[in-house]
């Protein structure tokens, strides 16, 4: 068995990107799960995480040797207000990591103490969003989504106030790094300009090594974000709090709070319970990400060119290729939904006019998707109110020869149902966690049908509805 062997290349940058800081000890650690696939990839040893060691560091009562604990500082706007100072209020990036393949890992403990940046808060995490981010996240990566990992989730023994007296707990969140839009944005509003050039080089260096330059960076970021919002669209995923310093710079899902998977389709729909005005409704998304990625074009102004006209038109220049890549990932995401691996244009109204008609008909996006992939299309047509808006689009979508396999690898089978991540989280709570370990084993196979996970599947009946979702705050 062998210890981790840390190289922390970001506690290697100058001292205000970060407060150096162990994590706070906890009462009573108790393992909940380890990711002992995702370990390996890691370069983590499973055998020894799950030792008497490998929970100390999980639940940040002791700092491995060669970690070098910190808490990263950023800023952001927040449902479009500005926040000079952010930055981990609950988290420490323990260190980093190189798996076998080469690649970095951030090990980051969520919910492990105050930092200088935990305003008001208590440093701490209620167990339900671990498991909700465990759940989620990992159901992410198994779908093919770009995301943050979680490597481990444990009990404190103690307990957390929030609306009432919570279990705690701690995630380990891991990713190739840890860099918002929101970073960037820290640095441009100190018109620290060394700190954003070491900053870009950095990114570059860590998410696109073939990018140069900030415009390169800012190039990257808008493509990779594109698809990425593409992909949740297609999934019918709402991230729920996309503030700048939730939007991750290697175009990766971070910040699992008041996320969820749509069950009836309806494009204004919002689950989380800080979203009054609908700002992050599951159609808003594309629009406020290129919001988002202005923010980061306007820190990254004075890296592109001295003459700042020339730097605005360069920059956007660059978001103007938004719009297309966006269009361009959404297209080929729904046309290989409806099984179509080369969309036209006259596909746009075709995919546009089913996500209408199930809008209107009350449909459950995944189940729709999924049936529409089976020989038999009943199913399908059964899901509507009126089933003859479903035979009126079938005929013309017949004509585009749908191919099965492509609608099977696209179409998830399962997702993170809210229902069923309220009932993992419910039984957690009370110290039970089959309920949870069932659902995430289940998720890691989301595009196979099996009888085992009939269940799981099954959309929310009307009193298992869940209307809001929250954060982990
Ligand atoms: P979020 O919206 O969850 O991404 O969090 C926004 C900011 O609030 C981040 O800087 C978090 O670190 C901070 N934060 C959230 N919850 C807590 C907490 N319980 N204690 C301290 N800081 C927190
Ligand atoms: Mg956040």
């Amino acid at each position: 068995m062998s210890a981790p062997h840390f190289d922390n290349s970001y506690a290697r940058l100058p001292d205000k990107f970060y407060t150096k800081l162990d994590p706070t000890k906890v009462a009573n650690p108790a393992l909940i799960r380890l990711n002992t696939g995702l370990a390996e990839q890691m370069g983590l040893d499973p055998d020894w995480l799950g030792t008497q060691a490998g929970l100390d560091m999980l639940s940040g009562n002791q700092v491995p040797v060669g970690a070098a604990p910190l808490a990263q500082v950023y800023a952001g706007h927040q449902f479009g207000g500005w926040s000079g100072q952010l930055g981990d209020g609950r988290a420490n990036l323990l260190g980093e990591l190189e798996g076998p393949d080469g690649h970095h890992w951030d090990l980051q403990l969520k919910g492990s103490g105050p930092t200088p940046y935990s305003r008001m808060g208590d440093g701490r995490s209620a167990l339900g969003p671990v498991l909700r981010e465990y759940i989620v996240s990992e159901a992410m990566a198994a779908l093919g989504v770009p995301t943050t990992r979680a490597l481990a989730a444990v009990t404190t023994g103690e307990i957390v106030l929030r609306d009432k007296r919570e279990p705690g707990g701690i995630l380990t969140r891991v990713a190739p790094s840890h860099i918002r839009v929101g970073t960037f944005q820290f640095f441009a509003a100190q018109q620290d300009i060394d700190g954003l050039q070491t900053l870009t080089d950095y990114t570059l260096a860590r998410h696109y090594p073939d990018a140069e330059g900030a415009l390169g960076l800012l190039k990257a970021v808008t493509d990779a974000q594109a698809k990425l919002v593409a992909h949740w669209m297609s999934l019918g995923f709402i991230h729920g709090v996309m503030n700048t310093d939730n939007t991750h710079m290697g175009g990766l899902t971070i910040d699992y709070g008041p996320c969820a998977f749509m069950d009836t389709y309806h494009p204004a729909k919002v689950f989380s319970s800080i979203d009054q005005f609908g700002r992050y409704a599951y159609q808003a998304q594309p629009e406020i990400l290129v919001w988002n990625l202005a923010q980061l074009a306007s820190s990254l102004l004075p890296l592109i060119d001295s003459n700042s006209d020339k730097a605005v038109e360069a920059a956007q220049t660059v978001l103007q290729g938004y719009a297309p890549s966006y269009s361009n990932a959404w297209l080929s995401r729904f046309g290989a939904k409806l099984g179509i691996a080369a969309p036209v244009k006259d596909d746009i109204a075709l995919t546009q006019d089913i996500l209408t008609k199930m809008a209107d008909n009350l449909v459950d996006f995944t189940l729709f998707f999924r049936a529409i992939a089976q020989e038999d299309p009943t199913s399908a047509r059964d899901l509507f109110v009126d089933p003859t808006q479903f035979d009126d689009w079938a005929e013309r979508w017949q004509t585009r020869m749908p191919d099965p396999a492509l609608m099977r690898a696209s179409n998830p089978a399962l997702i993170p149902r809210n229902h069923q991540v309220e009932a993992a989280i419910q039984a957690g709570n009370t110290g039970d966690f089959a309920p949870f370990h069932r659902l995430t084993d289940a998720l890691q196979d989301p595009f196979t049908d099996r009888p085992e996970i009939t269940d799981l599947q099954a959309a929310p009946r009307e009193e298992q509805l869940v209307h809001q979702t929250f954060c982990g705050t």
